[in-house]
């Protein structure tokens, strides 16, 4: 009988908030680098926001939502969403890959 209570506890820690819909419903900021052809435009001072080999520039991407919908993207230099404000909110630096550890030792071409 305690197998039985056993199976549905397991079922219980299988449920996961994390999904395709759980996304959170709001403006957020993400520290990216900058990707060569990038064509965007900073959203505070208009320049645009280009790659540059020897530069490791960043860019924060911002998922804008109005009234909990999602409404547009907006780019900024980094330095530019700090002057702004963080109108979007704190930048979220988290690494899209795991295992970046690495990425401060850039590697000679
Ligand atoms: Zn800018």
């Amino acid at each position: 009988m305690t197998m039985v209570m056993a199976t549905s506890t397991s079922t219980k820690a299988t449920a996961r908030r994390k999904g395709d819909g759980s996304a959170p419903r709001q403006s957020r900021a993400v520290l990216r680098d900058v990707e060569p052809g990038s064509t965007v435009e900073c959203a505070l001072c208009g320049e645009r926001v280009k790659f540059q080999a020897k530069v490791r520039h960043r860019q924060v991407i911002c998922n804008v939502y109005v009234n909990g919908t999602w409404d547009r993207v907006e780019h900024f230099h980094a330095d530019c969403y700090e002057q702004a404000g963080e109108p979007h909110g704190p930048v979220d630096t988290t690494p899209v890959v795991k295992s970046r550890a690495r990425a401060a030792e850039p590697k000679s071409a």
